[in-house]
């Protein structure tokens, strides 16, 4: 016997009143984008649940799949029997033997045609008993099981599922507007933006570099963490923006102390300037508050005062530990700990300011004339899509090499 669904089911989402339409529909594209690799599967919407056709795809391998869809609370393998006791018995059997570690299990079956013959409450300890019979050391536990295995008798067969696998939660990405991530190689901004993209939102990207201070490895660092967001979204477009210049005029004309800051306030307004281009309603970083000392209190406050778009910090409150623990979760840790140098640590003041003054940023600042620096910066960057379907075809060429 063989797992024929995929149940999906989606909690929060359910509590959207009348955007609810547009979510599900969201949803339905962004998993059908998912798993686009599975030619066979299908994937179907009935009313508040979905649902993926396997037609003989590997059921876990699209469950691993399924379960990186933002927007998805809970899934369950489900197989698809005739209406039939010694199938739906073969069936009950074969769906808690998923959960290894179950020891207490309850069947609850519902009978939505009439037609067959054994009423639910009957139905109900033929399968426990099946099970019971069948398999050693679990036992029946009504109020509160490691497992409810769910029975539908309907009029085009039954359907039997297994334990509840956790979904990745959060909102479809794409239903609640775009981003624009600054996106660095280091170990934070990355997760950053896998946070703010499980909130909904689709990201796009924007990296500083410095040629030939930092080196093409430290791009293509920076390419491949993108690469690993988009197999959360459907693609990743980065603008990577030349920042050399700005940085050597900085180092040259402003004193030292204030150079980190004000580095940081024309990243910030860049990056402003192509979210309203590209229609990005807010920016993504991922600051720390406290973890360095462009990240102080004082350093935000005179950093944000370039821009009023809304800044999402998702890290703001996080220990670098529990920053590690999801970079390692989403695979972009080994990559951001790869040693290329980033823009950041090149032209580094020997003693940055931890607490610039707001007032005085500003009056530093305006001694020199970067408007001209950042528009050539902007109509000089390089734009790149990273799209999570090509980048598996590119694996898959490449896997026929060895
Ligand atoms: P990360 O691990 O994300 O590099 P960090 O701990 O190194 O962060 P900072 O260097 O202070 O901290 O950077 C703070 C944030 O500024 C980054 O998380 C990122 O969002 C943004 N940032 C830094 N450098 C760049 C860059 N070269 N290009 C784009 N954004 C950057
Ligand atoms: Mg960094």
């Amino acid at each position: 016997m063989q797992f024929s669904h995929i149940l999906i089911r989606f909690g929060e989402m359910a509590l959207k009143g009348k955007n609810r339409k547009h979510f599900e529909r969201q949803l339905l594209e962004n998993v059908q984008y998912r798993l686009h690799g599975f030619k066979k599967a299908v994937v179907k919407k009935t009313r508040g649940r979905m649902y993926v056709l396997l037609n003989g795809e590997d059921p876990h391998q699209v469950m691993e799949a399924c379960q990186q869809v933002f927007g998805i609370y809970s899934l369950s393998f489900a197989i698809h029997i005739e209406n039939d006791v010694e199938q739906l018995k073969e069936a009950v059997l074969h769906a808690i033997s998923e959960d290894t570690e179950a020891k207490t299990f309850k069947i609850s079956a519902k009978r939505a045609d009439k037609s067959f013959p054994v009423p639910s409450d009957e139905l109900n300890p033929i399968l426990g008993g099946h099970i019971l019979r069948h398999l050693d050391g679990v036992r029946v536990d009504v109020h509160d099981p490691d497992v409810e295995l769910k029975v539908e008798i309907r009029h085009e067969g039954s359907y039997v599922t297994s334990k509840d696998y956790r979904g990745a939660g959060g909102l479809p990405i794409g239903s609640t507007g775009k981003s624009m991530i600054m996106l660095s190689g280091g170990i934070d901004s990355p997760v950053a933006g896998y946070l703010t993209m499980k909130r909904g939102v689709e990201i796009e990207a924007v990296h500083f570099h410095s040629p030939p201070y930092t080196s093409e490895r430290a791009k293509q660092k920076v390419l491949d963490l993108a690469e690993k967001l988009s197999v959360y979204g459907k693609r990743v477009k980065i603008h990577i923006v030349p920042f050399t210049e700005i940085q050597q005029k900085i180092y040259k004309e402003l004193p030292d102390s204030y150079g980190m800051t004000i580095m940081r306030r024309m990243m910030m307004r860049i990056t402003e300037r192509i979210a309203k281009e590209e229609g990005a309603l807010a920016i993504t970083t991922g600051e720390s508050l406290g973890q360095v000392a462009s990240q102080t209190m004082e350093s935000m406050n005179a950093i944000n005062e370039v821009t009023n778009y809304p800044v999402i910090r998702p890290l703001v409150t996080m220990d670098k530990l529990e920053i590690i623990d999801i970079a390692k979760k989403i695979n972009t840790y080994d990559i951001s700990i790869r040693p290329y140098e980033d823009c950041c640590t090149i032209f580094v003041p020997k003693e940055p300011k931890t607490k610039p003054d707001r007032n005085k940023t500003i009056s530093i600042e305006q001694t020199a004339d970067f408007s001209e620096d950042i528009t050539k910066a902007l109509h000089s960057r390089e734009v790149v899509h990273i799209d999570s379907k090509k980048s598996a075809k590119q694996k898959e060429d490449f896997s026929d090499l060895f």
